[in-house]
């Protein structure tokens, strides 16, 4: 396959709706680099947190934009093809997914000089397209153009249940009502934000993965690159 054949693929939706999920079984078997938008977002949290810019009631949004020049993130890749998280050269994967950050990261993501930073990179990353990004905005600011678009939603209640089951199952004391709540919590900052609010792009496709299989998941998402990727091809000859 050559470069021109390649598209970029946008998966956004809500907090726990398994995107991340689609997003990287979908890279994995079609070849494509798979970028988790938030894991961004969480490691600018995590290195706010360190120097004390931001708590779940405060953000020092200055203070955390003069130190965005002295952060860098970059990704490395797993032998099984997951991704980690660098933050200045550290693996941070594990941090970033904690509550502490992930009370903390709707709040940083609200600033619009942390959106642009960020949105650069991303787009920086998609130059050569050939990629799958997941997060809440990839279709409707970071890449408008991109060739498939898809907003994934579940229940409130579905989302907590995967996310309690994920950070009980890595050791961390939480109650489901708590992760419920940050779910809740992270939606309505997210939909309500000024700078980029989660919101499905006109041309996304809506996938609701409530009551679905991760195997016929995975069936669909492939049938809707294969018809993309024709549908590109073709107009491209
Ligand atoms: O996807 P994940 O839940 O890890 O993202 C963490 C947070 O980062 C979200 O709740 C949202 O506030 C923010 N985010 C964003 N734009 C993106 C990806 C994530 O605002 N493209």
């Amino acid at each position: 396959m050559s470069s021109h054949d390649k598209i970029i693929i946008a998966i956004d939706g809500y907090s726990s709706s398994g995107k991340s999920t689609m997003a990287r079984r979908l890279a994995a078997k079609i070849g494509y680099r798979y970028i988790d938008s938030g894991a961004m977002y969480r490691a600018v949290t995590l290195h706010a947190l360190r120097l004390g810019l931001v708590t779940p009631a405060t953000v020092d949004s200055d203070a955390i934009v003069k130190s965005l020049p002295g952060l860098r993130i970059d990704f490395s890749i797993r032998p099984d093809g997951s991704q980690i998280t660098l933050l200045n050269g550290e693996p941070v994967e594990k941090e970033i997914r904690s509550l502490q950050v992930s009370e903390c990261v709707s709040l940083v993501a609200a600033i619009a000089a942390v959106r642009r930073a960020l949105v650069d990179m991303q787009r920086a990353l998609g130059r050569e397209k050939g990629i799958v990004m997941d997060g809440r905005d990839i279709g409707t600011a970071v890449f408008p153009d991109a060739e498939l678009k898809l907003f994934v939603n579940a229940s409130a209640d579905k989302r907590a249940e995967r996310r309690y089951k994920e950070l009980t199952a890595k050791g961390e004391t939480i109650s489901y009502e708590e992760v419920l709540a940050n779910v809740r919590k992270r939606d309505h900052i997210d939909e309500t934000r000024s700078e980029s609010p989660l919101r499905k792009a006109p041309d996304a496709i809506l996938f609701d993965n409530s009551e679905i299989s991760l195997d016929r998941q995975d069936a669909i998402l492939f049938d809707l690159y294969q018809t993309t990727i024709s549908r590109h091809n073709e107009a491209a000859y």
